[in-house]
């Protein structure tokens, strides 16, 4: 990390924060030579720890093909499944640690998926949360349902519109 003025390697960290995305850290550092302050942006590594107990990095193309199975038939974009993606990279960056369980993906794309089609997410709950019975289906959808109901009317997407 070179100071941007003099060119001097050696730097202090005055103070770091995640960005507002939380896709990096932004730190603010002081140069041990000129003592001239300046920003770096630094992208935080995230690994899923597998069932396997194998690590990898998070990914947000695994997402999407965890999901477009579950999308088959249904009226879901490549855009929707992008803009799906990212939410769940934002939600389990938010948590600021640098590893975490595949579980825990499974469980941040359950929220966005329901609200982006609730046919594909009962299919992926059925897989993710191992549905053994109908009685199983019928309790998900019956919690779908309780929570339309109280949805307020204005956030409903209107029919027809994608
Ligand atoms: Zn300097």
């Amino acid at each position: 990390m070179y100071c941007p003025y003099c060119r001097h390697t050696d730097s202090r960290v005055v103070d770091s924060r995640l960005t507002d995305d939380g896709t990096a850290i932004r730190r603010r550092r002081q140069c041990a030579a000129c003592g001239r302050r300046f920003s770096t942006a630094e992208t935080t590594s995230l690994n899923v720890l597998k069932r396997s107990g194998v690590a990898e990095p998070f990914s947000r193309a695994k997402v999407i093909n965890g999901v477009r199975k579950a999308c088959q038939g249904r009226p879901v974009t490549d855009d929707d499944l992008a803009m799906l993606a990212q939410e769940v990279e934002e939600a389990v960056r938010s948590s600021g640690a640098a590893e975490i369980n595949a579980r825990e993906v499974g469980l941040a794309i359950l929220a966005p998926l329901q609200r982006l089609d609730e046919v594909a997410y009962l299919r992926f709950a059925s897989v993710y949360q191992d549905f053994e019975s109908l009685k199983d289906f019928e309790s998900a959808i019956a919690k779908l349902r309780a929570e339309r109901d109280t949805r307020p009317v204005g956030h409903q997407r209107p029919l027809g519109a994608h």
